[in-house]
């Protein structure tokens, strides 16, 4: 195959079953050395992300193109080109190189969603440090465990923020510098002693700087992931993973930066804002959206219309509130800008997928992939038919499979263990200071990611639930989309999390938790009638107990907990909880 023919929407590439044949002959023909050169490069054959998204649009007229549309929580408005980009991180590189920060060095950003923390993320790349984005929401003792095993040398960070964490920080011997951004004279208290203000440090600082000289293997970003046990672990990404990012830009959100205006809703702190809320469009030149406020579904149709949003990427959590709030909602904005949707993060129920049918007259195309991978590694591209509740199929170069506990492949149909051929460009490197971790994640030439799955006979995946969130009851093993997924269906469900609760008879029943939409009421008969509607569809394996919430304990990045659920339900102790959400 020829890389002119993986420019396009790669059905072409599709005719390789990369499931179903030998990992080499799939790769035969492809090639991911073949996309370095649809990158730009540093002189030398040196790779540095900040050139790739910010600096290479610089040339000619394509410098005077937007970059960043910024709304703020309270309506303000800022614009960014690319040339304002590459003269503000510019000026924040020289800003640390004064400080004495060096290639390597981790600079963690504790913000909001303003312009400046891209600036000061794209700024520290181009020094060659090392930067670790942070949910802003997060409390004091999230922050500290980040910094403290990172050895962050420098953190950036807001006013309210700084005060937030005032506790934690004779804890941190290896934290040198405290960089205050006092947006908008929001706060004008004088700064803690030590602190250094922003505003002042760029002011005095060059917008000239000579973007460092990194290899495609040096570390770039690193994101910290909760497991089910221990401390949240750090993994770490390298330059090279720009090229992915950028292939998948094109192929799988059909980035395009002469009609393009893309709007990606996760914040930065996950993995997702930063690969796709950065990395991913503006490698491609593309003209973005940033919203600094949170969910609401008015506020962010809202946001769809003003901007006229082409292309739409987020997460299965936001789309279920979005059909929460009711089908006629949108019909009060104007959304006809909308060509693509894009989600990512869970599982998307083949209902919310026909809901983007129904309303927005497109089905949301879902795509998966994690932290450690970097970028998508799985999707419904445009071009492709999507299969509802299908993750869609490996990408090119990626060869996906699915193990048995012994790790060898199962044929199509059969249920195991999800695993990935390493060496895309955007795999993870290491678990910061914690190699024996990342060793345990290959087994038998397999990078093992933790999710059971499905592939089936034409190539499309289909998940079945992490690992962990697997019930076994009465000699099936469930997983727990597939059960939620039914629940969902009713009309009176918004949200649904499904465990496995031990049980003398069955090893495990199923048993559900359940958000209802607006304008249902909590009641018995409601209750029996859910359980009755996923006894219907589902049989033995429909859930024997549920409970209503008022809404299901969610990450950040709007994962549901089921292992919450699970560890209350149970009595038993929660674990790391830094990622949940308030
Ligand atoms: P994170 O590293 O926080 O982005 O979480 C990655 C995990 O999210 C995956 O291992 C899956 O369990 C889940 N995930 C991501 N995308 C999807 C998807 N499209 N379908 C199902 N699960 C997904």
């Amino acid at each position: 195959m020829e890389y002119s023919e993986l420019g396009k929407p790669p059905v072409s590439s599709m005719r390789v079953q990369p499931h179903l044949a030998d990992p080499l002959t799939a790769r035969r023909g492809f090639r991911w050395e073949r996309l370095y050169r649809e990158l730009d490069w540093l002189p030398g054959g040196h790779l540095n992300m900040a050139h790739e998204c910010i600096d290479r649009h610089c040339k000619g007229e394509k410098a005077q193109r937007v970059a960043m549309l910024w709304e703020g929580k309270n309506g303000e408005e800022e614009r960014y080109t690319f040339a304002q980009l590459r003269d503000e991180t510019n000026r924040f590189a020289n800003v640390l190189k004064g400080l004495g920060v060096q290639k390597g060095d981790r600079v963690f950003i504790y913000m909001e969603r303003v312009p400046e923390l891209y600036i000061s993320l794209f700024g520290a790349l181009k020094l060659g440090a090392i930067v670790g984005p942070l949910f802003s929401a997060f409390g004091p003792q999230p922050v500290k465990d980040r910094l403290l095993d990172s050895g962050a040398a420098v953190l950036v960070t807001q006013p309210h923020l700084r005060r937030n964490i005032a506790g934690i920080l004779p804890d941190l011997p290896e934290l040198k510098h405290i960089i205050v951004v006092n947006k908008n004279q929001r706060d004008k208290a004088p700064l803690p002693s030590g602190d250094l203000g922003y505003e002042e440090l760029m002011a005095g600082a060059s917008p000239q700087f000579d973007v460092a000289r990194t290899s495609m293997y040096d570390y770039s970003v690193m994101h910290y992931t909760s497991g089910t046990t221990g401390k949240p672990k750090g993994v770490v990404h390298r330059h090279l993973a720009v090229v992915q990012q950028y292939a998948t830009g094109r192929w799988v959100l059909d980035l395009h930066a002469d009609k393009d205006i893309y709007w990606c809703t996760a914040d930065p702190g996950w993995v997702t804002g930063t690969s796709y809320g950065m990395f991913a469009p503006w490698s491609n030149g593309v003209t973005q959206v940033i919203y600094e406020g949170g969910f609401g579904p008015s506020a962010w149709y809202q946001a769809i219309q003003k901007y006229r949003v082409t292309v739409w990427y987020t997460a299965p959590t936001a789309i279920r509130m979005l059909m929460k709030a009711g089908d006629e909602l949108p019909g009060r904005f104007d959304l006809s800008s909308l060509r693509y949707l894009n989600s990512v993060g869970e599982p998307l129920n083949p209902e919310a997928v026909m809901w983007g049918v129904k309303v927005f007259k497109m089905p949301i195309h879902d795509n998966w992939w994690q932290t450690e991978t970097g970028a998508i590694l799985i999707g419904n591209y445009l071009a492709m038919p999507v299969r509802p509740g299908s993750m869609g199929r490996p990408i090119p170069g990626i060869v996906a499979g699915v193990l048995d506990d012994e790790y060898n492949e199962v044929p199509p149909g059969t249920e195991g263990n999800l695993a990935v051929r390493p060496g895309w460009p955007a795999m993870f490197h290491t678990y910061w200071r914690n190699q024996e971790m990342y060793n345990s994640r290959f087994r038998k030439g397999w990078y093992i990611t933790g999710d059971r799955a499905r592939v089936d006979k034409d190539g499309y995946f289909w998940f079945v639930g992490r690992a962990d969130d697997v019930i076994k009851t009465a000699g099936h093993l469930v997983g727990p989309f597939e059960v939620e997924s039914v629940l969902i269906e009713h009309p009176a469900v918004a949200e649904a999390a499904v465990i496995g609760k031990p049980d003398p008879l069955a090893y495990q029943i199923i048993k559900a938790f359940v958000a209802l939409k607006n304008g249902y009421e909590e009641s018995e008969a409601l209750r029996q009638d859910i359980l009755r509607h996923a006894r219907q569809r589902l049989q033995s394996i429909a859930p024997r107990e549920l409970e209503f919430r008022p809404s299901l304990p969610k990450t950040r990045s709007g994962k549901i907990m089921r292992r919450l659920l699970k560890a209350q339900e149970l009595g038993l102790p929660v674990g790391d909880t830094s990622t949940l959400e308030d």
